[in-house]
């Protein structure tokens, strides 16, 4: 399944505190190595497979998780 959804994360909100990575159906958030300027550790989409759900991005206490939903495809007009 393509990915069906964008996810932004403004690491310089970002403060690690994981709840994202709970509230992902895919497990698909992780925990990464970089730091950001107020040296907390940031997470990153580690999927290609998200659905766009959005429960991310209500968890997140610090409002650092944009999600664009990929526009669905047209359906083909009945003749
Ligand atoms: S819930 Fe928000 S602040 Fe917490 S780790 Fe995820 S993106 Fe960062
Ligand atoms: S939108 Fe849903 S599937 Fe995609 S990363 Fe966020 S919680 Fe996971």
């Amino acid at each position: 399944m393509a990915r069906k959804a964008t996810v932004l994360i403004d690491k310089e909100l970002c403060k690690g505190c994981e709840l994202c990575v709970i509230a992902c159906p895919l497990e698909g958030l992780v925990l990464s190595d970089d730091l950001n300027l107020k040296g907390y550790r940031i997470v990153r989409l580690d999927t290609d497979k998200c659905t766009g759900c959005v429960n991310c991005a209500l968890v997140c206490p610090d409002s650092a998780i944009s999600v664009f939903r990929e526009p669905k495809a047209a359906k083909p007009e009945a003749t």
